[in-house]
């Protein structure tokens, strides 16, 4: 190994950033991959799809954050390949040769085989499938107007939400402010009664990962803003025209969202990688592969477990396990051994719409207007850019002040209609046997 090793980095989220980032000013050359040259805040993605925000908002170039860094790269690519053994990485492009991998390259949606769910559900993963879905949400609210057929234009004003998750609950309640808010003023000939959000659980209650009261307050927000919840509810197919329930009941909508579940990015096991059931690559205590020491996997593809339990597919296990494997690579360069990752819990903030948010943290449980500004203020800290920070906060008070959304835009898509479709090629080797929401 010569005096300034190779670390490189596939993908530029929360995982890969910040192993860059706690590499920089090091001896290491470290080079980031990623597809896109922009890092996206995926917490407020459902903003974007919700009209709330502009996509510019939560994306924030690569190269300015690695700007002052001057031994961290970036290489637009997108990664096709590892070969573990030549300790190479073949991309679109060029090969690249490295001394230590870190592979952070997310998780896709998971569909659990639902039948017509990956061709016709709307995804939430990428900044694309924020445009893609507002998009959508508009030109059916446009196409509505138009629609002399009861059943037909009904069908045009329903969403349906699957997953009663952090995801799936913010997005309701922000679409179901959308709705009730500015889109009464922009489609006064419409009636607005006709309109239905729907959201559909597998589970008994919302946000089942916290404390019951803080979930009842989640289910009550919903229901008075007008969101029809279906709890214990399995969904069977999904259709261009409507979305079945187990039970048999179907709800005729050209909208369905799906947010019940997220696997790792299928390509780790295209590779051979060894994979837990959710896709995630099983790791060491110190993030290492076993086979291959000089990699680590980070973030929402790494399996690893924290009480016996499988750590959540969340950003502060990303960032934290980024962290953790540049410092365990430099401790390695510099003739030490590596050291276990220990996550350190920050609690879990989830926002119903204005005023209402729930925060469950360090056993504290907390809901309503308090919980709202601590998440608005987590949020607004988090997000990368003074500029970023700036425009989402002058948004988030026209919105509370004059209950309007910004960014009311159908955009152009360079992909078109194909992202679904592109999605479920990806995820074309799911199982089929799980229960779904
Ligand atoms: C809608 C939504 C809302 C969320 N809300 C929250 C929240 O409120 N709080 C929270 O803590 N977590 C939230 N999460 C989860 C959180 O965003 C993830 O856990 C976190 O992003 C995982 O980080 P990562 O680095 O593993 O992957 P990502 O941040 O997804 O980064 C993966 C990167 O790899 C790149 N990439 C992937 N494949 C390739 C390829 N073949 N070639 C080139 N580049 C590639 C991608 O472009 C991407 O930049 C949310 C996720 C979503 C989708």
């Amino acid at each position: 190994m010569h005096n300034h090793p190779r670390v490189v980095i596939l993908g530029a989220g929360f995982g890969g950033l910040w192993a860059a980032r706690s590499m920089a000013h090091t001896r290491a050359e470290v080079m980031l991959l990623d597809r896109n040259n922009y890092h996206t805040f995926l917490p407020l993605l459902y903003q974007v799809a919700a009209a709330e925000l502009s996509p510019e908002d939560i994306v924030y170039p690569v190269r300015s954050i690695l700007r002052k860094l001057p031994n961290v790269q970036f290489c637009l690519a997108d990664i096709h390949r590892v070969d573990f053994s030549s300790t190479t990485v073949a991309t679109n492009g060029q090969a690249i040769a490295y001394d230590y991998l870190i592979l952070a390259m997310g998780s896709v949606t998971h569909f659990f085989g639902v039948p017509g769910a990956a061709q016709h559900a709307f995804n939430l993963k990428t900044l694309e499938q924020g445009i893609d879905l507002r998009n959508q949400i508009l030109s059916c609210f446009e196409r509505a107007l138009h629609e002399r057929n009861r059943e037909c234009r009904r069908r045009l004003l329903t969403v349906a939400i699957v997953g009663g998750g952090p995801t799936g609950v913010e997005f309701t309640g922000a679409l179901a402010e959308l709705v009730r808010g500015p889109m009464v003023k922009d489609f006064r000939q419409l009636d607005l009664r006709e309109v239905r959000v729907v959201l559909l659980e597998a589970s008994q209650t919302l946000l089942s990962g916290l404390p019951r009261k803080l979930s009842a307050y989640a289910q009550d927000r919903l229901h008075r803003m007008g969101v029809e919840l279906h709890l214990g509810t399995t969904v069977s197919e999904v259709t261009r025209l409507f979305v079945k329930l187990k039970d048999g009941t179907v709800i005729p909508t050209e909208t369905v969202i799906w947010t019940a579940g997220v696997r790792g990015d299928p390509m780790a096991e295209f590779w051979g990688l060894p994979t837990s059931g959710g896709g995630r690559v099983q790791v060491l205590p110190t993030l290492q592969l076993a086979d291959h020491p000089e990699v680590y996997i980070v973030g929402d593809l790494a399996h690893g477990e924290t009480n016996g339990r499988p750590l959540p597919m969340i950003a502060p296990v990303a960032m934290q396990q980024g962290t953790t494997a540049a410092r365990n690579i430099l401790r390695h360069m510099n003739g030490g051994n590596p050291l276990p990752f220990h996550y350190s819990d920050r609690g879990t903030m989830v926002t119903i719409g204005r005023n209402a948010a729930v925060v469950n943290f360090a056993g504290c449980a907390v809901s309503g207007f308090a919980a709202w500004v601590v998440w608005l203020s987590v949020h607004l800290a988090k997000l990368i850019g003074f500029r970023n920070r700036l425009l989402v906060l002058i948004n988030w008070a026209w919105d509370y002040l004059f209950y309007e959304r910004a960014v009311r835009l159908i955009l152009p898509l360079r992909t078109g209609g194909d992202l679904r479709q592109r999605e479920s090629n990806s995820t074309s080797t799911e199982d089929s046997g799980d229960s779904a929401a």
